[in-house]
């Protein structure tokens, strides 16, 4: 069986159904299929920088509704060796706090929104299986069933694991080794006081070779994320873990942690990280977005924002030249989406990648972390100050991205 679509976007991700949103709304027929059969994940990310929350903004959907959980973070801390090294508060300079966000309640309520367009269709649960190829071309795709939707363009917003990636024999050029991210939840009553020590903070913990951060959630309770070295032994039970955390914590926090009851503590959920880029993201009638194009480190919480502002600049990029019929014009567009997003991307990723390698400097080096918990007291504003300074990209993005639309009635 085939069916024919405009534009076929693969994956119900921020990057996927945000540029379903744009394109729908300004009648190109959508076709969204998504392989997973609930939004419901083990582990969602949840921060939004002011540069996702002005993708949002752009987009003509701030503010969110309130039946979004949403929070802003007071600050950033950071604790060596038991000592707070420094903190520094929200919002760090910018028009908006980082903002912790539901981040599967924002996108049902997409979701809901694209649905609500004429000419779209969603079809959740269905996996895609391959690409339909023309030659060179992409033409559609082919589901799990065998059902081949036939469009103009497909959009690859498939994740870190694309498989239209792929199957198009585009290969990322990998950032760095891959990091491995543990990442558990701690829930119900002994959360509580955790929540009071954290007071809305995203805090980052660092002791002898050990490093994690945590927050408290949007989705209740405390997240916590740990960094695993592949050197360092793998804690073997939930018991072990928590004393791990509560040795490189100080001493009001590993007392909270002891006291976390084994049953309060959900995970750990095991997140390889493999950061990387395509050097060009479009073949021929075919594009990749968000993840699938530019997998993300975790690290200040850039993935969604990122995912966002890809859908925005394609979605102005692209609607001048969908439905015109023209392969040749379509491809020259494809090219410079991929070109003007990769300017805000490279420099974003290579930003992360040096704050990572700050924080292992100080996580690997017992002599240099006792040195800066010695003199936090002079030095840990001059860290602030560095770290502040160092943050502008992380938050604002590039500040040459046009987070525009071609015409101000989509910005509903
Ligand atoms: C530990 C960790 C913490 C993070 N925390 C944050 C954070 O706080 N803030 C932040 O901004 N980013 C965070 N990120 C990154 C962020 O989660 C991703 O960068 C972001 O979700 C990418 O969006 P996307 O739409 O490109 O892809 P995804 O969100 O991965 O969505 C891809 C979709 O495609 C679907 N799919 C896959 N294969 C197929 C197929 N064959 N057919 C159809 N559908 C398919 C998947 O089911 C999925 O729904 C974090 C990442 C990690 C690893």
């Amino acid at each position: 069986m085939a069916t024919n679509s405009g534009v076929v976007i693969a994956g119900a991700g921020p990057a996927g159904v945000a540029l379903a949103l744009l394109l729908a709304r300004r009648d190109v027929p959508i076709t969204l299929v998504e392989a997973s059969p609930s939004p419901a994940r083990q582990f969602r990310g949840e921060a939004l920088m002011p540069s996702g929350l002005a993708a949002l903004a752009a987009m003509g959907l701030l503010p969110l509704p309130e039946s979004i959980a949403q929070r802003p973070l007071s600050g950033w801390g950071f604790w060596a060796n038991g000592q707070q090294l420094f903190q520094v508060a929200e919002p760090l300079g910018s028009d908006h706090p980082c903002t912790l966000v539901d981040q599967e309640a924002l996108l049902d309520w997409l979701l809901q929104q694209v649905r609500a367009q004429s000419g779209t269709r969603v079809l959740i649960g269905r996996p895609i299986r391959a690409p339909l190829l023309d030659g060179e071309r992409v033409v559609g795709v082919e589901l799990d069933d065998g059902t081949q939707v036939h469009a103009e363009l497909v959009v690859a917003c498939d994740g870190r694991a694309s498989l239209l990636r792929q199957k198009a024999g585009l290969n990322l050029q990998r950032l760095g080794a891959a990091i491995d991210v543990r990442w558990f939840r701690l829930t119900g009553a002994a959360a509580t006081p955790l929540s009071q020590w954290l007071r809305g903070q995203f805090v980052t913990v660092l002791g002898s070779g050990d490093s994690f951060a945590l927050y408290a959630s949007v989705y209740g309770g405390v997240q916590l994320g740990w960094l695993q070295d592949e050197a360092s032994r793998v804690p073997t039970d939930l018991a072990d873990w928590r004393e791990r955390w509560a040795q490189a914590s100080p001493e009001a926090l590993a007392q909270l942690l002891r006291a976390c009851p084994l049953k309060a503590i959900q995970g750990p959920v095991r997140l390889p990280v493999q950061v990387g880029c395509l050097e060009s993201w479009w073949r021929p009638g075919l594009l990749l977005l968000g993840d699938a194009a530019h997998p993300m480190s975790p690290l200040r919480a850039q993935g969604i924002n990122m995912a966002l502002r890809d859908a925005l600049v394609a979605a102005r990029q692209l609607l001048p030249v969908l439905g015109q019929g023209s392969g040749a014009d379509l491809d020259r567009v494809l090219a410079t989406i991929s070109a003007e997003r990769l300017l805000e991307l490279r420099p974003i990723q290579a930003s992360q990648a040096e704050e990572l390698a700050r924080a292992e400097l100080l996580r690997r080096n017992g002599w240099l972390r006792q040195l800066l918990v010695a003199s936090a007291g002079w030095s840990g504003p001059l860290l602030a100050r560095r770290w502040q300074s160092s943050q502008a990209l992380l938050r604002q993005g590039c500040t040459a991205t046009e987070l525009t639309l071609p015409d101000a009635a989509m910005m509903e």
